[in-house]
């Protein structure tokens, strides 16, 4: 029996079954030499790999968005000159340019300050195994085939293998790589499947077959467990499926509140396919659209017409309400395409709405689809970080511009689409009276607002400990914000991590919150949060 721990949970939950290992091909470069006289040979040996590939994700990108993002990269110019260019100097064969071009890209991601943007060097090496995989004409193991329950334990899974995967029989994942914003994580939380990520030596102390004991909620695995331990996490088991038959039974239950109040339960998503995911939770709409992913999982600004699929397919999937936030990017979160100049504190930077209100032409891009996007079902429009009356005008004006341009064009929008704000920002919570009488609506943003009142970078784990969303200090803000949103009759919802967590949901009625937004696996414990509270 051989015990191992985590401290980390990518997606919680028990899970008890055999080993299955995913054994990853070997993708190393054959070392052969290309002559002069064959150089064009290898460049349309790239050429025929890389429209396989095209054609083989542009499939796959029908049913899950996370492929359309590899089309785009795939795809990308940086890919081929990088590839063709190592070929052309004569010293690269193509499967020795693919290999040094996706680790030259893949490094870069992995550079990235931003805890999302390093993850989505996964992607990039994910790519990179399938240029490979075609130009070496190499059979992989099927993870589709999976066809008894297993837990499936592995280096680090990519997109293409998660997609595979079938949540009635993988009924854990283990793997030693990843972190928990990495795919592998976002997948496995997505479908229920318990996982945990990032554990060390995992590959060296299981093998095939071999029964494994895992729970997920507080990071501990069990190889081949003793007799009594088997019976330990067997009762794990069976309480937790009790738990979630018994949280289930709310699912269709409202969610008001003694006094009567019907709150909102809606969530928080970056792209579609997390919509369509979370439809089953019988939500109330997404709280929150973090566009900056349609940025940052891209090769370039992406155009109006392609923010406009996206947010009209937003619109369709979830009609009651669909919240787009402007970009978001800057400070730590950078895009792959746009130089950002090195600053000396990220977070205080030029980041948001700033971008937004300096580069307007970018920003009307994006306001253009939104506006065009909100015939289709009831999109409201929410700019990040404000910190000024005078912000909020300017960014209205430019909706404004936009609204004019759209009539002057014959273009149908939602006319009283509403336009709100995040409060996250300390100078935002101070003006929220003024604010209120402006916007159409507030959401909290909890993870920035804790970082800037209480002057502790969300990022930094040494200070971890001082990050604290329950700090009377939040508390207060948060107070704030509600009572001034609600004397000028504005809904004030919230969309930090707070509105996630079960342990606040007292506190925060208590304080009149309206809507809460969260990610898609906290919906039902909060739900039942709330009507246990109003029933206590
Ligand atoms: C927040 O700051 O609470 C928020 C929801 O925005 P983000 O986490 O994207 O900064
Ligand atoms: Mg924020």
């Amino acid at each position: 029996m051989v015990e191992i721990r985590v401290d980390k949970t990518a997606s919680r939950g028990i899970a008890i079954a055999p080993a299955y290992l995913y054994q990853e091909p070997d993708l190393t470069p054959d070392h052969y030499v290309v002559d002069k006289d064959q150089i064009e040979q290898e460049e349309e040996r790239f050429g025929e790999v890389k429209r396989a590939v095209l054609a083989e994700l542009e499939q796959l990108a029908q049913e899950n968005s996370i492929f359309a993002a590899h089309l785009a990269i795939a795809d990308d110019f940086t890919l081929q000159e990088g590839v063709l260019g190592r070929i052309r100097s004569g010293e690269k064969n193509v499967q020795q340019a693919i290999a040094e071009t996706v680790e030259e890209v893949a490094a870069i991601f992995g550079q990235m300050d931003d805890e999302y943007m390093r993850e989505r060097k996964a992607d990039v090496l994910d790519i990179g195994k399938r240029f490979l995989i075609k130009c070496k004409n190499i059979k992989v193991q099927d993870l589709a085939a999976i066809q008894e329950p297993v837990i499936v334990v592995a280096r680090d899974l990519f997109p293409s293998d998660t997609v595979k995967m079938n949540p009635k029989y993988v009924k854990g994942i283990l793997t030693q790589e990843g972190g928990v914003t990495s795919h592998v994580s976002i997948m496995a939380k997505n479908y229920g499947i318990p996982a945990l990520t990032g554990v060390t030596g995992i590959l060296e102390k299981v093998q095939n077959g071999n029964r494994i004991c895992m729970d997920a909620k507080s990071g501990k695995i069990v190889v081949e467990p003793e007799e009594s331990v088997l019976a330990e996490y067997k009762k794990l088991l069976e309480e937790e499926v009790k738990e979630q038959e018994n949280i289930r039974k709310y699912r269709f239950m409202e969610p008001v509140t003694s006094e009567g109040k019907r709150i909102s339960l809606c969530v928080n998503v970056g792209n579609t396919e997390e919509i369509k995911l979370a439809l089953d939770k019988n939500i109330d709409g997404v709280g929150l659209f973090r566009t900056e992913f349609l940025y940052m999982e891209n090769s370039h600004f992406p155009t109006e017409e392609e923010q406009f699929v996206v947010y009209k397919e937003a619109a369709n999937l979830c009609p009651k309400e669909v919240t787009i936030r402007t970009l978001d990017i800057g400070g730590d979160k950078s895009l792959p395409y746009y130089e950002f100049d090195p600053e000396e504190n990220p977070f205080l930077g030029w980041r948001a709405i700033r971008i937004s209100l300096d580069m307007p032409e970018l920003f009307k891009t994006q306001l253009r689809a939104i506006l065009r996007a909100s015939v289709f079902g009831h999109i409201r429009i929410m700019f990040p970080m404000m910190i000024s009356l005078k912000e909020l005008a300017q960014a209205k004006a430019i909706t404004e511009e936009c609204k004019e341009e759209l009539r002057r064009e014959g273009i149908p929008f939602d006319e009283n689409i509403e336009t709100g704000m995040m409060m996250e920002t300390p100078a935002s919570v101070l003006l929220a009276e003024e604010f209120a009488k402006e916007a159409d609506f507030f959401s909290i943003g909890t993870n920035d607002l804790t970082q800037y009142i209480l002057a502790v970078d969300r990022g930094n784990k040494k200070i971890a400990s001082r990050y604290d969303p329950f700090h009377p200090a939040v508390l207060k803000a948060i107070e704030m914000i509600i009572q001034a949103g609600h004397k000028y009759n504005r809904k004030v919802g919230m969309c930090g991590e707070l509105a996630g967590d079960v342990n606040a949901v007292h506190k925060l009625l208590q304080l009149g919150l309206d809507e809460f937004s969260m990610s898609a696996g906290n919906v039902d414990y909060v739900r039942k949060a709330v009507i246990d509270e109003a029933q206590r």
